[in-house]
């Protein structure tokens, strides 16, 4: 505490973000293991995931809007920041069922929510380590790429990131930081190849707003990275849709198939087999199944699972 901030420790205090950087570093035997105590922390602070890439400015924003000038101003994340640990929290598999509804706005919001306090306490852990670190949300760097690249999950054809563990449902946070970590690498457990016969998502956005096509280097609009071969989202018809209907969308996240309770073994299993060439098979069932469908926010409220039966 500086001298003459009339600060108190602890409970008692009020609250601010970031405290400055210790003065005395901890030196850690190595990268992994640097990486494995931080890892450890953020899921202590609630990180449903976490992985770590170096920080590549490619996917770094050079200017945030100011919502007070209405003009750009700079991005104030420093260069010498060069390693990104990226968080991603779970948002609840049944509100999400309820999309489009006002009431599955809370699963993103309870998302951001948890997702701001484990970037913020894991941002602080380093810092009181003796290095550099800040959290961030979306408003520095997009972060689907360094979540790729943090081993974290795949790309889709919607344009969201496909965890193993929980599909397309999850909030994502970074920490920019210059503590030496070892790097994550990028997974792949065949999500390409069943997005290459799935159109779920792509035949249910109400805007058709997501491609049925092979992935190109076509855009959209401004919105779109320029030169990147992707399935590229039309973002400003789906934030329209957004805009239109007063309410968040992720009927997208909704529909696809790797949307679902992992913690089941069945499910485990189906995810397994949906990355071998029995995928087609996979597909036919999610479908014949009902997965995807929506429930009712009136289900919801009342407790009840998709096949009516009361969750207690
Ligand atoms: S959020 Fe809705 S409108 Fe946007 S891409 Fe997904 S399904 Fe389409
Ligand atoms: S709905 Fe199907 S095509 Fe779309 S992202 Fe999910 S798996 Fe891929």
């Amino acid at each position: 505490m500086k001298e003459g901030e009339d600060r108190r420790e602890g409970f008692s205090d009020a609250f601010t973000l970031l405290r400055d950087v210790a003065g005395e570093q901890i030196v850690f035997p190595s990268p992994e293991a640097a990486a494995e105590d931080v890892k450890r922390v953020a899921r202590s602070f609630g990180a449903d995931l976490a992985g770590i890439t170096y920080n590549d400015l490619r996917w770094r924003y050079t200017h945030k809007f100011s919502d007070i000038s209405g003009t750009e101003r700079p991005n104030d994340i420093p260069d010498e920041l060069p390693y990104v640990i990226v968080t991603a929290q779970a948002m609840d598999h049944d509100l999400i069922r309820t999309v489009p509804s006002a009431l599955s706005g809370a699963a993103t919001g309870l998302g951001y929510s948890h997702d701001a306090l484990v970037v913020l306490a894991t941002a602080q852990y380093i810092r009181n380590l003796g290095y550099n670190a800040i959290a961030s949300m979306n408003d520095s760097a997009l972060a689907i790429p360094l979540a790729i690249k943090a081993g974290l999950g795949e790309y889709g054809r919607h344009g969201l990131l496909i965890t193993k563990e929980f599909g397309p449902r999850v909030r994502l946070g970074k920490v920019f930081t210059d503590l030496p970590l070892a790097l994550d690498q990028p997974i792949d457990f065949g999500v390409k190849a069943f997005c290459d016969i799935c159109r779920r998502c792509s035949q249910a956005c109400p805007v058709k707003a997501i491609p049925h096509g092979d992935p190109s280097t076509e855009i959209h609009n401004q919105s779109n990275l320029k030169g990147v071969k992707k399935w590229s989202v039309d973002g400003e018809k789906c934030f329209s849709f957004w805009v239109g209907q007063n309410s968040d969308c992720s009927i997208c996240i909704r529909v696809c198939p790797y949307n679902k309770d992992h913690t089941k073994w069945w499910v485990r299993v189906g995810r397994r087999l949906a990355g071998t060439p029995l995928r087609r098979l996979m597909l036919w069932l999610d479908v014949k199944l009902g997965f995807g469908q929506r429930m009712p926010p009136k289900q919801w409220w009342r407790g009840r699972d998709r096949k009516g039966v009361s969750n207690g």
